[in-house]
């Protein structure tokens, strides 16, 4: 199941440890179990994986992007 989406064109899902698709590149020293993947629409391939505690930082530091004053 994915969740979501946006227009750039990426919908997310959450997938167990075992089932990431690029294990050598996740960064992870948190033992997290859960990754959130990120699936073109135009391709259906996972393009990027973070781990749950990094997606959440992710998603904390694009928020804080989005809202800050511009440079
Ligand atoms: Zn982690």
């Amino acid at each position: 199941m994915s969740l979501g989406g946006f227009q750039s064109g990426f919908s997310a899902r959450k997938v167990s440890r075992s089932e990431v698709r690029w294990g050598q590149f996740l960064i992870c020293n948190h033992g997290c179990e859960e990754v959130i993947q990120l699936i073109s629409h135009v391709s259906g391939e996972v393009e990027f994986e973070l781990c749950k505690i990094e997606a959440e930082r992710m998603a904390h530091v694009l928020l804080e992007a989005s809202k800050a004053e511009r440079l």
